[in-house]
């Protein structure tokens, strides 16, 4: 595994540059995908080590589950973890019924079956986890950029 091409070979497939907003990077991960992506708060994801969001991949929509939070920084970090994993095309074994995404109930089967590729010592998850900090990076660098750019011009 190397983590550093893989990530560098991830933003490049991208195609946004090195830095772009999170808004830029939704648009660009739907484009992609060619389907829509919806971002759905779940309280019933399990309170397990690491478990912050889940990506089901249907084939007319991407869902993102994500445990509720206050915080839009972590809830954005939840976010870009499930996205790395879309860019690194993770998902492609994984393609779940729409039918079973119809919110709020999950059948706990489908969550078990996902659930249990939530390895955080895993190849993927690390490199997922990897791709998410490059990925909030570039966010951090086009908004410091666009704060900059206001204070002079704002
Ligand atoms: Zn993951």
């Amino acid at each position: 595994m190397n983590i550093a091409a893989d990530v560098a070979a991830a933003m490049d497939d991208l195609g946004l540059g090195d830095e772009f907003s999170y808004d830029d990077l939704l648009a660009a991960m739907q484009s992609r995908q060619e389907r829509p992506l919806t971002i759905v708060d779940c309280a019933e994801l399990p309170p397990r080590e690491g478990i912050n969001a889940l990506w089901l991949p249907t084939e007319r929509v991407d869902v993102v589950l994500c445990v509720p939070t206050d915080s839009a920084l972590h809830r954005q970090q939840f976010v870009l973890h499930e996205l790395a994993h879309m860019l690194l095309n993770h998902g492609d074994d994984l393609l779940v019924d729409p039918c079973d995404v119809l919110f709020p109930d999950i059948p706990p089967a489908t969550l078990r079956r996902l659930l249990r590729r939530q390895h955080l010592d895993t190849e993927p998850e690390i490199l997922a986890e990897a791709l998410a900090d490059r990925l909030a990076a570039a966010i951090r660098g086009s908004a410091a950029h666009e704060s900059r750019f206001s204070e002079i011009f704002g």
